[in-house]
């Protein structure tokens, strides 16, 4: 028991120094990132899709984006306006970790990009563990997924520096209660940026979008 213990720590050491690496690679090419993890349907690929074209002729953006298999969200951030767009099949892993963000890394000349979005596995465990070397990670809740997300996975929402809480158009139509879930949020992480969004409607995308332009300007 001891020993696997010491096993995972060590996968988890070598990971944050390859993580360390990348964010020196990233940092030095100048590029603001952010690594973007959600449970499988809350709408990262949606949220990608809706950013772009308001960072036309704003922000250069380089996608990278994970996935077990296929190249469906690749094709869909390259069809939104990313100027580059990586998939990562992981073959089976539920999550990005430091390697596989290298191998992305290296196809990719970032001095050309402001913006590198990194899009996570869906998956809302282990993500949170695996440091990819990115400057910030934004977690998207979503509103069918239930009020009770902060109070089940403590980890994921302690660790984050954003949150969007995205399908806020269902409210009317969902037991969601926002209160009990903003206070499970600011219980684990007062200080997180919240962008309430509907990505089909559109709303919130104005402040999320400012955000990340006031950061890769910087
Ligand atoms: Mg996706
Ligand atoms: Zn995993």
């Amino acid at each position: 028991m001891t020993q696997r213990i010491q096993v995972v720590e060590n996968i988890l050491n070598a990971n944050d120094r390859l993580a360390e690496e990348n964010f020196a690679r990233i940092e030095a090419a100048g590029v603001f990132s952010i690594n973007i993890i959600a449970s499988p349907g809350a709408g990262k690929t949606s949220l990608i899709e809706k950013t772009l074209p308001l960072l036309k002729d704003k922000l250069r953006v380089a996608a990278i984006d994970g996935d077990i298999a296929t190249s469906i969200d690749a094709d869909r951030a390259a069809a939104a306006g990313a100027g580059a767009s990586i998939q990562i099949n992981t073959g089976g892993d539920c999550h990005l970790d430091a390697v596989m963000l290298r191998g992305a890394l290296e196809q990719l000349d970032l001095t050309q990009f402001d913006l590198l979005i990194v899009e996570n596995v869906g998956n809302l465990v282990c993500p949170a563990n695996f440091k990819l070397g990115t400057h910030k990670t934004v977690l998207v809740a979503s509103v069918p997924e239930g009020d009770d997300k902060p109070y089940k996975y403590p980890g994921t929402y302690r660790g984050v520096d954003a949150l969007v809480v995205n399908k806020i158009d269902l409210l009317p139509y969902v037991d969601f209660r926002m209160d009990y879930f903003t206070q499970g949020v600011q219980v684990l992480n007062p200080n997180v940026t919240t962008f309430p969004i509907s990505c089909r409607t559109g709303e919130g995308l104005d402040a999320w979008v400012s955000w990340l332009i006031d950061r890769a300007r910087k």
